[in-house]
This record gives C-alpha cells, structure tokens and sequence, in this order.
C-alpha cells in the first residue's frame, strides 16, 4: 500500500434512480445476486491507494446501507451519513466528513460498480502526479454539437474527445474550496471535474475501461451483469 491512509473515497449512492424504474433504488438492485452498491464499495475496500471510505446514501436507505455495509465486512468505510437533492449537495455532504488527515478524496458514483480497484489505484496514483485526475475513456462515436432546433452547429474533433467516469481524486484543499466556491455561486454541477475546472485546477485524464458503465437505465443491468459473468469466467 502506499500511502494508502492519505486518501479517503467518497461513494455517492443518494440518487433517486428515477430513470431505472425499479422497485428498489438501483444502489440496492442486485448483479448476480449482490446488491450494486456492495460491488462498489468492495472495489474500494480492495484499491491499496484508499485509506478510508465514506458512503452517501438516502436517509431513509441509512439502515439497509448499514446492512449492507456490515454484511461484506467493509472495513474502510468511517461514516455513512445522509446526501441531498443534487448529486452536488450529496458529494458536498460525502467531503464534509471526510477525515482532516486525509490529503485527497476520490468522488465516486455508487452507480458505477464495475470499477477495478486497479483502475481506482491508477487514477490516485495520477492525481498524486499531477494533482487532479479522473479516469475517462476516448469517445468511439462522432460528437455533434447542435443548435436549439436539432440542426448540426458543428463537429469537434474526435481525437481529443474523452467520456468522463468516476473516481475523480481531488486534493481535499482544492476540492473543498471549489465546494464552497460552486455554493456561493448557486452553481450545481453534475461532475465534480467541472468545480475544479471552474477554480483554474487542471485535471489529468486518467485512461480508464469501458466497462466502468453507469447504471442509469435497465439495459445498463443486462450489460453489468454480462460483464461480470465474463469476469467470474475468466478467473
Ligand atoms: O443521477 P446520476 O446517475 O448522474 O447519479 C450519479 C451518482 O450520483 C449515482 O451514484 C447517484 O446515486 C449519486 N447521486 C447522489 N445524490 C443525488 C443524486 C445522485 O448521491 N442527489
């Protein structure tokens, strides 16, 4: 491990999981039987670079998070406290416990449960080297850009398009005052890259795989799961 007890990892699972349609929230939906969000958090219980976890959940989920959390003897994790009605207010609820000791935090969508701990220790191990990163991947598709009646404005160039995941490791200083900074701007962003980016801090792209998908829709199941049959095959 190294320097292992310098970065705390912040899991936000306070989504409302609105788009899945699901009759449990899609942090406790199962993938081959364990709940997604006890995927996540083993992921970090197994990355050596993360010293302590704090896990954002619903209020009312703070007892089936317990349980969870309990059930997969999930040592790391120091508080699992309530988030809020935006994915900025639950990270800014995440960063207000994380430990004083703890010299960067790695924000992390509890809906991203196929991450490797290998890809987690390379992307802090990135933002040790240059002081922000965020695992991403290069974009396969053309990106169009359009105007306010569908009409293509323009074409970027493919070649320096990236598709932006999670862990994102911040020094906990910057991604603190950017906190406050987004806060008394009224600004809410959906990804904490973007706070850093708005405060000048530059962010490294971390190359990353395409399996760390997000769990938004239930096609995003079937695909998770046939990415960890083929993982548990493999082995
Ligand atoms: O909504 P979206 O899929 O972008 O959410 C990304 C992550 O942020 C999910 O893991 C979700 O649980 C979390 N989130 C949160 N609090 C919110 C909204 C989203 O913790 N209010």
């Amino acid at each position: 491990m190294s320097n292992g007890n310098q970065c705390c990892a912040v899991i936000l699972a306070a989504g409302a999981s609105t788009r899945m349609n699901l009759s449990v929230g899609k942090q406790f939906f199962p993938l081959l039987g364990m709940p997604s969000v006890a995927r996540t958090i083993l992921a970090f219980e197994k990355a050596g670079e993360i010293g302590s976890i704090v896990v954002v959940c619903r209020e009312e989920e703070l007892d089936q998070m317990r349980i969870i959390a309990r059930g997969i003897d999930a040592k790391k994790i120091i508080s699992i406290v309530p988030g809020g009605e935006t994915r900025q207010q639950s990270a800014a609820a995440g960063l207000a416990a994380v430990p004083h000791e703890a010299e960067l935090v790695a924000v992390h969508d509890g809906a991203r449960p196929l991450v490797r701990p290998e890809e987690i220790d390379a992307c802090v191990a990135d933002a040790r080297e240059h002081g922000a990163s965020a695992l991403a991947v290069p974009v396969k598709d053309t990106i169009k850009i359009t105007d306010s009646a569908g009409f293509i404005d323009s074409t970027p160039d493919r070649s320096c398009l990236w598709a932006v995941q999670t862990p994102q490791v911040f020094r906990r200083s910057d991604y603190e005052a950017a906190m406050r900074r987004a806060q008394e701007e009224n600004a809410d962003y959906t990804d904490d890259c973007q706070l850093l980016e708005h405060m000048g801090v530059r962010v490294h792209l971390c190359r990353g795989s395409y399996e760390n998908i997000k769990l938004t829709t239930q096609d995003d199941i079937i695909t998770a799961e046939t990415i960890l049959r083929r993982r548990e095959e493999s082995v």
